[in-house]
């Protein structure tokens, strides 16, 4: 089992869908799960795709929000 994707060599992030299933192995890159044995087991789905980026935004609004905050604070002192 290699942490890196075996068609475009990108590193893999590992992901776990849901409880009964295994730990699975996303290439951001080509966009699809590999299990540990490195068999790909399937692409990701438009909707994964837009889950991610939905929570790849919002992550990004919190942690621009919250340096904003600091910033004010520290303007405030
Ligand atoms: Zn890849």
């Amino acid at each position: 089992m290699s942490l890196f994707c075996k068609q475009c060599k990108s590193r893999r992030l590992p992901v776990i869908l849901s409880e009964s299933e295994k730990t699975m192995w996303l290439c951001e890159n080509c966009k699809n799960f590999a299990d540990i044995e490195d068999v790909i087991i399937r692409e990701q789905t438009d909707e994964e795709i837009r889950e991610n980026r939905r929570k790849l935004e919002e992550f990004e609004n919190t942690t621009i929000a919250q340096g904003e905050k600091l910033v004010r604070r520290k303007g405030v002192n």
